[in-house]
């Protein structure tokens, strides 16, 4: 297995983006690397294998990438975890707080059944109010959320004291 020092060589690190200030985190090298592509899903999936989820649900749009595979690796369903306004069927919305503003997230309303259990992957843990919605979202249609998974966690952003009530399973940390 590539150790998550050596995984970084993958992850390129774009300044500036999508503003000042933020570097941006970008999987695309990593992900167009089959062998190291491969082996990341093995990663994400490894916490869940032992006691898998029902369901994975993912968060638009880059944790569909890693979530659709993990899914599949895990022998669990998928469930897409979507901006607002874009699924067609009755849906169930949470908000949550940004640097200026809020942002909601939305799921069709009969994705999960009451005690279906639920892993929520994500692609990058930044300040964790995305991955803390997904959590709120599920458990508002009565999902056992098993755990976070996300690929990059962002540690100096203190993502993770939002996610203090769930297991939260990063594999590469800044
Ligand atoms: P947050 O809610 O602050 O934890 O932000 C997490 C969401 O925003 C994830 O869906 C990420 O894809 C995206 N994101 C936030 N910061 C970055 C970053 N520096 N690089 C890449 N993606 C990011």
């Amino acid at each position: 297995m590539t150790s998550p020092e050596d995984l970084k060589k993958y992850v390129r690190d774009v300044p500036d983006y999508p503003q000042k200030g933020i570097i941006f985190r970008d999987i695309t090298p990593l992900l167009g690397e089959k062998t190291i592509f491969r082996e990341v899903v093995e990663l994400m999936s490894r916490a869940w294998s032992a006691n898998p989820p029902d369901l994975v649900a993912a968060i638009e749009a880059r944790g569909f990438i890693p979530g659709a595979a993990i899914a599949v690796k895990l022998g669990a369903g998928f469930v897409p975890i979507r901006k607002t306004g874009k699924l067609p069927w009755m849906t169930v919305m949470e908000s949550y707080e940004l640097e200026y503003g809020t942002d909601q997230l939305e799921v069709h309303s009969d994705a999960v059944q009451p005690g279906q259990k639920v892993l929520i992957v994500d692609d990058v843990l930044a300040t964790g109010g995305t991955a803390s919605a997904a959590v709120r979202l599920m458990r508002k249609l009565g999902a056992d959320v098993v755990g976070v998974q996300v690929l990059i966690e962002l540690g100096y952003l203190e993502g993770r004291q939002r996610l203090q009530d769930v297991k939260l399973v990063s594999e590469i940390v800044y």
